[in-house]
């Protein structure tokens, strides 16, 4: 038989994403309105209506390309960050800065860092370029640093390290991201992943743009899918100096975050309210399924995104066999199989009575 393509990209294992409502409706015979989606870690207030507005204006001129350059979204991403526009990579989600990292950085048969139960991009951006995955076993769900440091090779391009981390919720202190930052070698560059910054209380903040600024080897990535409401948009960005972002710019596509996007980013970013609201709603929502699962003596990992990682039984079925039944009475959660945690599940937070029929229904199958 003909294949095609090299042996590397044969064997990506597809990403295998939350299922869509209108397929759980579909395959079990359920009503839309009735399903609760915690599936992809989606920002449950629905999106800003700034961001409508914004695109509502953007509509008439759709016909046209959008700016290639984004002038008008690096402008609010300068004046709201205090960072020169040519350190500034969009993407089509933080996704397209992952995947333009290692591109632009990673020859086959190379090395890239990252930990075990770290994002699941990873390892595809690591594969779709041939390049060979250096996994370093997490420590209680979370990157171990000091053996991720470790295990850089001479070979070794890039380092991945997601703060907070999808999907354990794990997170990693500023100054021991900065002593890793320190003994990484200048020619190995480093994407810190902060996807889930906006929710970090103010006492887990830390200054990553800085040492953007005293690291000529650190991208760091952001994105307008979770706390700011635009997953369906697509559009991330990545900061690091003029050298790094200078290449990823060089092969993106020129026109990869669309009019649209751009419009919506600009006032979502400027919309402090909303972003506040969904910080807070989170945190209630937090504490609503984490006393449940204490009330029901059910494992989980403290989250620092806005979703908990939780045992669904001790056995290696249990993840897949919760997951079904949960299904079954219209609630949509994530097996997380796939990053080897057979036994566990991911729930996104959502809204108040969302969580309460996650809860209710779980109690249910386990009942
Ligand atoms: C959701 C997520 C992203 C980005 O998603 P995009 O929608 O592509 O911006 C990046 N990293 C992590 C760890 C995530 O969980």
């Amino acid at each position: 038989m003909t294949t095609f393509g090299p042996d590397y990209v044969r064997a990506i294992a597809p990403y295998q994403g939350g299922k869509p409502i209108s397929e759980v409706a579909r395959e079990f015979g359920l009503d839309e309105a009735a399903i609760v989606k915690l599936a992809s870690n989606e920002n449950p207030l629905g999106m800003p209506a700034s961001a409508k507005a914004a695109m509502q204006q953007a509509f008439g001129e759709l016909a046209r390309y959008p700016d290639a350059n984004g002038f008008d979204l690096k402008a609010a991403i300068v004046a709201k960050f205090d960072v020169p526009a040519d350190w500034i990579t969009l993407g089509n989600g933080s996704n397209d800065i992952l995947e333009l990292a290692a591109r632009a950085l990673v020859k086959a048969g190379e090395s890239v860092v990252y930990s075990q139960y770290s994002f699941a991009v990873y390892p595809l951006a690591t594969q779709a370029v041939g390049a060979r995955a250096i996994v370093v076993p997490a420590t209680d769900f979370g990157h171990d640093l000091d053996a991720m440091a470790a295990a850089i090779a001479a070979d070794t391009k890039l380092v991945f390290v997601a703060n907070p981390n999808n999907p354990t919720g794990t997170f990693i202190d500023g100054e021991r991201i900065a002593a890793f930052l320190a003994k990484v070698l200048p020619q190995v560059v480093v994407v810190l992943d902060e996807a889930y910054t906006e929710y970090l209380p103010a006492d887990k903040r830390y200054d990553a743009l800085g040492w953007v600024r005293s690291h000529p080897n650190l991208i760091v990535s952001r994105t307008f899918s979770k706390a700011y409401g635009l997953a369906g948009l697509r559009v991330g960005f990545g900061i690091a100096q003029p050298a790094l972002t200078d290449l990823l710019n060089r092969i993106r596509q020129p026109f990869n975050v669309n009019s649209l996007a751009q419009a919506a980013a600009v006032a979502a970013l400027g919309d402090e309210d909303y972003l506040r609201r969904s910080a807070d709603l989170n945190a209630d929502g937090y504490r609503q399924i984490t006393a449940a699962f204490g009330a029901m003596d059910i494992e989980f990992v403290p989250s620092y995104g806005n979703f908990v990682l939780f045992r669904a039984g001790s056995d290696d079925a249990a993840g897949a066999r919760v997951n079904l039944a949960l299904l079954r009475r219209g609630i949509i959660v994530r097996p997380v199989g796939n990053y080897g945690l057979p036994q566990w599940l991911r729930v996104s937070i959502g809204l108040p009575h969302e969580n309460a029929a996650f809860i209710d229904a779980l109690k249910a199958v386990l009942a």
